[in-house]
């Protein structure tokens, strides 16, 4: 076995290529149909959201913009803070505009329900979101999530813009890392 091998390092797989990127189509269209004669503007969540970004607005037949905004919450651990730390704001005026929120993952939703607010605030007509993954803790969020890929356990996950350590985020699929890894890491 390459030890360079990207997939040496995982423990299982949890969901595959195939299946992420069926669902992606699934929610394009869900998504087309809902916003029918209507202007949306996709938000990106930077880093982790850019490879569903790419392939769910890939996957809409129709016109879109894509903005992005990127803010610090995670540091390189694995436990969510909700500290919220704007590293890159919106280049657009939202001013009237129907927001799409683009993630790859909703753990405690913390940030996630930090920026829906602060979004409307800014004088958004809608905002909604679509996420790929979503974890158990969400269900607690106060602000609804419209548009759901998978529901997944409460596992730390990579792969699909999902990094450890900055690393993983190039996996085609998503899975759970090997005890190694970690160790490793010291
Ligand atoms: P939340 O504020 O919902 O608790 O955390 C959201 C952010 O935490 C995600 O956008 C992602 O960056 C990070 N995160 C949450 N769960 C995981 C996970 O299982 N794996 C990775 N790599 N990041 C996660």
């Amino acid at each position: 076995m390459d030890p360079d091998q990207i997939d040496h390092d995982l423990k299982a797989v949890l969901i595959s290529e195939d299946q992420i990127q069926a669902k992606i189509r699934e929610l394009a269209a869900a998504v087309e149909k809902d916003y029918d004669g209507r202007d949306v503007l996709l938000v990106g969540v930077l880093k982790g959201a850019v490879m569903v970004m790419a392939d769910f607005a890939r996957a809409l037949d129709r016109h879109v913009e894509m903005d992005w905004v990127a803010y610090s919450s995670y540091g390189s651990g694995t436990q969510s803070s909700g500290v919220v730390r704007i590293l890159k704001d919106l280049d657009t005026d939202i001013t009237g505009r129907d927001v799409l929120i683009v993630e790859d993952i909703i753990d405690t939703g913390l940030t996630l329900s930090w920026l829906v607010a602060n979004l409307r605030s800014r004088g958004a007509a809608s905002v909604e979101i679509c996420t790929l993954l979503r974890k158990p803790e969400a269900v607690k969020m106060a602000v609804s999530v419209k548009y759901v890929g998978f529901d997944i356990p409460d596992e730390f996950v990579v792969g699909y813009g999902l990094d450890y350590g900055e690393k993983y985020r190039n996996l085609r699929c998503v899975g759970t890392l090997a005890p190694h890894v970690y160790s490793d890491a010291g």
